[in-house]
């Protein structure tokens, strides 16, 4: 048996990052860069204005206000998308709206809230200036975001809505991230059924498919639902087999000390290299992790769970790192036990919990009955409690460590 620490440490050492792939820009959320993203331009691209107004001199408007305006000559109108071809001269300003480029000879942009436009005479427009301007004021820089030649985006760097953004403002339509997972998922049990068979005395649902299938997605794998295995060697021997072609294989069931407990022996005989078997923890201790064909192989148990706090703790790191990212502990912090827990020594608790904020600290409860085999614990629960393998009694009020579930 291996403490939840040493499990850790030996799934991520027997697991790498995957190969990458090219990847265009609306698939790319949740994907991790695999190439560092240098800029091969500016932005913004060229001097533009910061909002509709005037560009014109700063020295021509000096000492405006709105007792004393200044008049300048409109000599055009530039929209956004349009350059100009005049050069403005002393005296002249050109009508500018949001985002066009600063034409040749203005330094500054009036907005026009601070302006006035006048009538047209003799073919001749006219605008009276209320406000000294200063030089360069609403102008966007060229490079002001991004210069030409920098690092923009790092790789290893997990993707979101502003970094595709950004991309896209570089005219970069595809790049290189790592491949995601595809993990085979394999329930077993011969007293299983799928979920629209009609179910009997002694059968159930598989419902760990589902969840597992589920987390998979969650942390940006592929799931291939490979179905359910019966509690016999040449089923499970089948059903790993047709999981060879996925890149990490999850089975639930069939990992504990039962008559009909085959999984450890079918992967021995497949050539797996067992890595560990048992975890000190509770739910999900025992845990099966071994490399076939190099390829990691979780055995999580069956009751719905421990197979899915296994997963939370072990495949989902596991599934992490074969993308491209580093699992973190972000996600633990600390809370106030609002109850007395008494638990077993030598053995690291998993209590399925509701954490939430309240005055000033974050506070956790249990969501009621802890059985391994209560799912819908799991499913009312925002958070883990760990516990501590040395500790035996928990007294409320006590600092607990807690896991934050997505
Ligand atoms: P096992 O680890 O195979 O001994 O299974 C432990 C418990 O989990 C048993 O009560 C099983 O019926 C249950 N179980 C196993 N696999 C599943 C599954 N896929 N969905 C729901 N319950 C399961
Ligand atoms: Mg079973």
């Amino acid at each position: 048996m291996v403490t939840v620490n040493e499990a850790l440490d030996i799934i991520l050492n027997s697991t790498g990052a995957l190969s990458s792939e090219t990847v265009p820009l609306t698939e790319l959320l949740g994907r991790t860069l695999s190439e560092d993203i240098f800029s091969n331009t500016d932005i913004a691209p060229f001097d533009n204005s910061g909002m509709d107004g005037y560009a014109l001199i700063a020295s021509d408007t000096k000492d405006a206000s709105p007792e004393t305006p200044r008049t300048l000559d409109v000599i055009e109108e530039l929209r956004a998308g349009t350059i100009s071809s005049l050069i403005v001269k002393s005296g002249q300003a050109i009508k500018i709206m949001t985002g066009a480029p600063i034409p040749q000879g203005a330094d500054s942009v009036i907005m026009v809230e601070d302006t006035e436009k006048l009538e047209v005479r003799s073919q001749k427009s006219e605008v009276k200036i209320f406000k000294e301007a200063k030089l360069g004021d609403n102008i966007r820089k060229a490079g002001e975001d991004i210069k030409k030649g920098d690092l923009v985006i790092k790789k290893g760097t997990l993707l979101g809505p502003a970094h595709i953004g950004i991309l896209a403002s570089l005219g970069i339509s595809k790049i290189k991230v790592t491949k995601k997972p595809f993990v085979a998922v394999i329930a077993t049990g011969d007293e299983l059924i799928d979920v629209k068979e009609e179910t009997s005395l002694g059968k159930l649902h598989t419902s760990n498919t589902y969840t597992l299938y589920s987390q998979v997605l969650n942390c940006g794998g592929t799931p291939a639902n490979i179905g359910i295995a019966r509690d016999n060697p040449v089923d499970i021997e089948e059903k790993i087999k047709s999981a060879l072609k996925c890149d990490v294989i999850v089975t639930s069931g069939g990992v504990s000390m039962g008559d009909y407990d085959f999984v450890k022996d079918v992967l021995i005989k497949l050539g797996g290299e067992i890595k560990f078997w048992k975890i000190a923890m509770r739910p999900g201790k025992p845990v099966i992790f071994g490399l076939l064909n190099g390829k990691p192989f979780f055995g999580l148990p069956g009751n719905p769970v421990s197979s899915m706090v296994a997963f939370e703790m072990f495949v989902k790191p596991s599934l992490m790192k074969m993308s491209g990212q580093k699992p973190d502990n972000k996600k633990e912090i600390e809370a106030v036990l609002q109850e007395d827990i008494k638990k077993k020594k030598g053995l690291r608790f998993f209590l399925r919990a509701i954490t939430q904020w309240e005055n000033g600290s974050y506070i956790t409860k249990t969501t009621g009955p802890q059985g391994s085999a209560i799912l819908r614990s799991m499913m009312l629960a925002n958070s883990l409690i760990i516990l501590p393998e040395d500790e035996e009694f928990i007294k409320k009020g006590a600092k607990v460590t807690v896991r934050l579930l997505d």
